[in-house]
C-alpha cells in the first residue's frame, strides 16, 4: 500500500507537470533533444512534431535569438539560467506573422547518477500580456510627461485635501510662482480660487469623484502671487484609484477676455451711434424676421419705442404697418414684394428709392428715402437686408415750393416774352419796309436773344410738368430718319462754325412723339456745338441694331469725365471746372431728354473722357410690322 503510495506519487507529480499551465521541457544531450514536452508547450509550438529532435531542428525559428548558445551554455557550464521577460517572435497560428512574445524562463541542467550533466528542464512562462500592459501605461504616462512639459497649457497636480502637489512651468508662471513655492508648500486651491468660484469648484470637484472627470471645461478666476484675477478656462479629471489625486488643465483666457471687452466696448459704441443716429435703421433677415431696429425707425414704423416694436406679436406688427398706405414718387400704391429691402435681398443689389408714407390713423404723412443694402454670406448669398430711412419730407416740401415757383415763374415769363417777340416781328417788318438795316441788325440780335429765352421758358415749364406729371405724349408713327435730317437742316442753319454730317441714315421708323423726339435732337446738337468751341465738325448716325433703332451725336469737344456720365442726367446738374469757361445753361436739357425717351421706352447714355469729346446715344423701340402693315393699308 505504502509502496504503491511511493509510486503514485511521481506518476501525479507527472501528470501534473503535463497539465501545468506553465511551457515544461525536457532536452536532452548537448543537442539539446526534445525529451519530452507537456501539453502547455506543444500548444505553444502549435502542436509540432518536436519531440526525438534536436532543437535546432525543431524549432528552426529560434535561430537568432540567442537561445540555442544559451542552451549550449547552460549544458557546457552547469550553470542554471533564469530569463526574465525575454522577447521571442513566434508565428503561432502558423500564418507568416511572427509576433513578439515575452517570457521567463529557467534553464536548469538535469544531472545524472554522476552527476554529470546529461540534459537541461525548460521552465517558461508567458508574459507577453503583463509586459504589453506595463507598456502602455509606460506610454501612456510619458505621453501625460510630455504634455504636461510641453507648456502648451498649464497643469497642476492637486491633493483632495487642496494641495497642490506639483505643477508645470506654465501654471506656475501664469500666477507669478515658482518651483520652491510649490516644495515649500505655498501652494494651495483656497488661496488661488477667488472665493465666489469655489462653490463651482466643489461642484467639479463632486464630478471628478462620481464620474473621473468634470465633463465640461469652465471659466473661473484664479488669484495670482500679486493678488492679481487672472481668468482661466479650467478642467481636471482623477489620475489615480483612489481618485484623491486631481489633475487640473488650465488655459489662460485673458487675451480672450480683453478681446471680449473690447467688442463689448465697441458694440455698445456702435449701439449708442445707431441708437442716435438721425436717420431710422432696420435689420432684416430673407425670412422677414426684424433682426434690428433703432428708436428713429421704430417711430417712423408707428411704435412708441424700439422695446415696443419688437416686443409685439406678428399681429399687432402687422397691424401697426398697415396703418400706413405707401407710394412711389409716380404715385403707384407700392406692394409688399417691391418695399426696396425686399427687392435688395431678391435681386443682391442695393435699391433706393423715395416713398411717400400716409399715416391713415394719425393722418399725417412724409417722404421717406429708403437705401436697402444687402449683406451677403460666405456663398455670395444675400442673408440680411439694411435699411436706412431717412424722413426727407421737409426736402420734399422744399423742392414742391421750387417746383411750383419754377411753373408760376415759367408761366409768368412766357407771356411778355411771347408779346416781345411778335413786336419785334411787326418792327421787323416795319423797319424793312423803311430800309433801316442797321436797325433791323440790331432787332435781329435782339430777337436771336428773345428765342434763347424763350426756349429755355419752355424748358422750364417742361420740367415743371414732368414734376407734376402733366407732361402730354403723342403717339403716332415717326419717320426718324426724315425727322433726323429736318432738325440737323435746322440746328445747321443756326451755325457758321460747325459742319453737322450725317455718316449713317438707315430709314427708321418708329411710335412716338415726334415733337418731343425732335427736342430731344435740338438738345443733343446745341449741346454738341456748345461743349466743343474749338472743334468744327458733329456726326451722327442713326443705325437699325435688332429690334431696337439707336441714333448718335458725337462731338469733338471737351468731353465729360467718367464720374459725371450718370450725373449730366439729372436735373440742374451741370459739369463745372474752374480751368474751363463757364457755359451758359440751366442744366435740364438732358434732364427733359432723358425722361422723353424713358416714356418712349428707350435708353439714353453717353461715351465720352475728358477732353475727348463726347458721343451721346439714345435707342428706340423700332415701330412693329403690324403698325407698319396698317399704315400700308
Ligand atoms: P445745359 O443747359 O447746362 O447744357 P444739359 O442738361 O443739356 O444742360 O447738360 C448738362 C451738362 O452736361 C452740361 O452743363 C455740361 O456740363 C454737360 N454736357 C452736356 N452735353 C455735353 C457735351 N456734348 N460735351 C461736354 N459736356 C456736355
Amino acid at each position: 500500500m505504502a509502496q504503491q503510495e511511493a509510486e503514485a506519487t511521481p506518476r501525479q507529480l507527472f501528470e501534473l507537470l503535463m497539465q501545468a499551465p506553465a511551457m515544461i521541457a525536457l532536452l536532452h544531450g548537448p543537442q539539446h533533444v526534445y525529451e519530452l514536452a507537456n501539453r502547455f508547450y506543444m500548444e505553444q509550438v502549435g502542436q509540432r512534431d518536436i519531440l526525438g529532435k534536436p532543437i535546432r531542428v525543431a524549432r528552426p525559428e529560434l535561430e537568432g535569438h540567442g537561445i540555442f548558445e544559451l542552451l549550449d551554455q547552460v549544458y557546457t557550464s552547469g550553470q542554471p539560467f533564469v530569463g526574465n521577460e525575454m522577447p521571442i517572435e513566434l508565428d503561432r497560428q502558423q500564418t507568416g506573422q511572427r509576433e513578439v512574445c515575452y517570457f521567463n524562463f529557467v534553464y536548469q541542467p538535469v544531472r545524472d547518477g554522476e552527476g554529470v550533466v546529461n540534459g537541461i528542464l525548460v521552465h517558461a512562462v508567458e508574459v507577453t500580456e503583463q509586459v504589453r500592459r506595463r507598456q502602455k501605461i509606460q506610454e501612456s504616462e510619458s505621453r501625460l510627461q510630455r504634455l504636461v512639459n510641453s507648456n502648451v497649457i498649464g497643469v497642476s497636480f492637486t491633493h483632495l485635501n487642496g494641495a497642490i502637489i506639483d505643477a508645470n512651468e506654465r501654471f506656475l508662471h501664469m500666477l507669478g510662482y515658482t518651483r520652491d513655492d510649490v516644495a515649500a508648500g505655498r501652494l494651495n486651491w483656497s488661496r488661488l480660487t477667488a472665493p465666489e468660484y469655489a462653490a463651482r469648484d466643489r461642484e467639479a470637484l463632486q464630478e471628478i469623484k462620481r464620474d473621473g472627470a468634470v465633463s465640461q471645461p469652465y471659466e473661473k478666476e484664479y488669484i495670482d502671487k500679486d493678488g492679481n484675477r487672472i481668468p482661466v478656462l479650467v478642467g481636471g479629471a482623477s489620475i489615480n484609484a483612489t481618485r484623491d489625486e486631481i489633475v487640473t488643465f488650465v488655459i489662460d483666457i485673458r487675451p480672450q477676455k480683453q478681446l471680449e471687452r473690447e467688442l463689448r466696448t465697441a458694440k455698445g459704441q456702435l449701439e449708442a451711434i445707431l441708437q442716435n443716429a438721425g436717420d431710422g435703421i432696420t435689420v432684416h433677415d430673407v425670412e422677414g424676421h426684424m433682426l434690428y431696429v433703432n428708436e428713429v425707425a421704430a417711430r417712423m414704423s408707428g411704435f412708441p419705442s424700439v422695446e415696443a416694436m419688437l416686443a409685439a406679436s406678428s399681429e399687432v406688427y402687422h397691424q401697426t404697418l398697415k396703418r400706413f398706405i405707401v407710394k412711389d414718387e409716380d404715385g403707384h400704391l407700392l406692394k409688399p414684394e417691391d418695399f426696396p429691402g425686399r427687392r435688395a435681398l431678391r435681386e443682391g443689389r442695393s435699391i433706393q428709392q423715395l416713398l411717400h408714407y400716409y399715416d391713415s390713423v394719425t393722418e399725417r404723412s412724409f417722404w421717406s428715402f429708403i437705401k436697402s443694402q444687402p449683406i451677403f454670406n460666405e456663398e455670395g448669398r444675400a442673408q440680411l437686408v439694411v435699411n436706412v430711412l431717412v424722413d426727407v419730407s421737409e426736402q420734399q416740401a422744399l423742392e414742391q415750393r421750387k417746383n411750383e415757383f419754377i411753373s408760376m415763374a415759367s408761366h409768368e415769363l412766357k407771356t411778355p416774352v411771347t408779346a416781345l417777340r411778335g413786336f419785334t416781328t411787326i418792327l421787323q417788318r416795319r423797319l424793312s419796309r423803311q430800309g433801316d438795316e442797321q436797325a433791323l441788325h440790331y432787332l435781329s440780335r435782339m430777337d436771336r436773344q428773345l428765342e434763347k429765352l424763350s426756349s429755355l421758358i419752355n424748358e422750364l415749364l417742361d420740367l415743371s410738368k414732368m414734376q407734376a406729371g402733366t407732361l402730354a405724349f403723342q403717339e403716332e408713327n415717326v419717320n426718324l430718319t426724315a425727322l433726323i435730317e429736318e432738325i440737323v437742316e435746322d440746328i445747321q442753319g443756326t451755325t457758321t462754325t460747325h459742319r453737322i454730317s450725317i455718316e449713317e441714315r438707315a430709314d427708321i421708323r418708329i411710335v412716338g412723339d415726334r415733337d418731343r423726339l425732335g427736342q430731344v435732337l435740338i438738345n443733343l446738337l446745341t449741346n454738341a456745338i456748345k461743349y466743343s468751341p474749338e472743334a468744327d465738325r458733329v456726326i451722327v448716325r442713326a443705325v437699325v441694331d435688332g429690334e431696337q433703332a439707336r441714333v448718335s451725336v458725337q462731338d469733338f469737344g471737351i468731353g465729360i469725365a467718367e464720374a459725371h456720365h450718370q450725373q449730366v442726367f439729372d436735373r440742374f446738374y451741370q459739369v463745372t471746372d474752374p480751368h474751363e469757361k463757364t457755359f451758359p445753361g440751366l442744366g435740364i436739357g438732358l434732364y427733359i431728354a432723358q425722361e422723353i425717351i424713358r416714356r418712349h421706352h428707350g435708353r439714353i447714355w453717353v461715351e465720352s473722357s475728358k477732353g475727348k469729346g463726347a458721343t451721346f446715344f439714345f435707342t428706340l423701340p423700332l415701330a412693329k410690322d403690324v403698325g407698319q402693315t396698317t399704315d400700308r393699308v
